[in-house]
């Protein structure tokens, strides 16, 4: 085949802990994370020569070597030069429907699906593994957009347990058009204020990672109890990002005021998002929010709780 069609889905986190500083300079974490039906569409396509070249039908996604989408095949380039001489360059098209720096991985997204493509179309035979760990060279999210569902995330994120699907829950998500907060900011701005609660010793970090593992909120995944995980929700980068950016705690108190199961912000922010157990009652909160802060700024969305990563549209 000469071309391939992907859907990529976004990410929220169920739960972020740091936990504590790494020697590579990352945070240590335990994340609980899920795949949403919110996704851009990934065409990669065989061109004559030898080069990648990204398009995306969002002004603010670069479209040089700086996008995700564009290091993915830079990276099976590096690796498989065989098979770029053989197959020919390739290009990538973008249709971008994830809101970018928001907390939902959407740059990841794009570059695990280019790497999930590419396999295909360079035919070069490589297990989800080899993908996963590929991936975590670009970023720590990038094997979880692979492999997609519910998953417990540790190390910087890369390392994943997958844990029982979940796709009995809706989600509606809020953002701020203009309001972006940088992963790096929330990161460091957290060490800054909070490192001294991290942990210091290795066996310390055994402890908490099994705390997690074992903990209520991987319970209620098992249960599918989508009351008790809206209950247990979270975040620490809320800490710094909410003292930060007060329309995200309004937001946050606007979903609260509407009975949903949980709210809380997305990773590193700043979109909001909140549970709810159907689709009629995702509509029924955006209509409510929407009218309680009416703000032309503001952009919803409802999605619904997916358990695959990367697939293909169309073969
Ligand atoms: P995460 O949740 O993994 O922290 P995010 O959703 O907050 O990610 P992205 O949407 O991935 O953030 O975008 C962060 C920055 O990365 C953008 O400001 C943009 O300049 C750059 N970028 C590079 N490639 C892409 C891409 N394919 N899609 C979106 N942004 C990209």
């Amino acid at each position: 085949m000469r071309s391939y069609s992907l859907i990529a889905p976004a990410k929220i986190n169920l739960y972020l802990e740091i936990i504590g500083d790494r020697p590579d300079g990352y945070h240590e974490l335990a994340m609980v994370l899920q795949s949403i039906s919110l996704a851009d569409q990934i065409d990669i396509r065989s061109i004559g020569i030898d080069a990648i070249s990204v398009r995306c039908n969002h002004a603010e996604v670069p479209n040089d070597h700086t996008n995700l989408a564009y290091r993915a095949a830079a990276l099976l380039t590096q690796e498989y030069p065989e098979a770029m001489a053989q197959f020919g360059g390739v290009e990538i098209n973008i249709k971008k429907n994830i809101p970018i720096a928001a907390g939902l991985a959407g740059g990841s997204t794009d570059a695990a699906a280019v790497l999930v493509g590419l396999d295909l179309m360079w035919q070069l035979g490589l297990t989800q593994s080899e993908l996963e760990v590929l991936g975590a060279q670009i970023g720590s999210d990038v094997p979880f957009c692979i492999q997609g569902g519910t998953a417990l995330a540790t190390g910087r994120g890369e390392e994943l347990s997958p844990l029982k699907n979940l796709d009995n829950l809706y989600v509606v998500l809020a953002k701020h058009r203009h309001l972006g907060i940088s992963t790096i900011w929330a990161y460091q701005t957290y060490r800054q204020q909070f490192s001294q609660t991290y942990i210091s010793q290795a066996q310390d970090l055994e402890t908490r990672q099994r705390r997690v593992h074992s903990g209520p909120m991987v319970s209620a995944i098992m249960h599918a109890d989508g009351a008790a995980i809206g209950q247990l929700l979270h975040n620490d980068l809320e800490k710094v990002a909410l003292p930060e950016h007060p329309q995200v705690l309004e937001l946050r108190e606007a979903f609260e005021s509407q009975g949903v199961l949980g709210t809380m912000m997305s990773g590193s922010g700043p979109t909001v998002f909140a549970l709810t157990a159907s689709e009629a009652e995702a509509l029924r909160v955006l209509e409510a929010v929407k009218t309680q802060i009416d703000n032309p700024e503001l952009e919803f969305w409802t999605a619904k709780f997916v358990s695959t990563g990367i697939r293909l549209a169309q073969s």
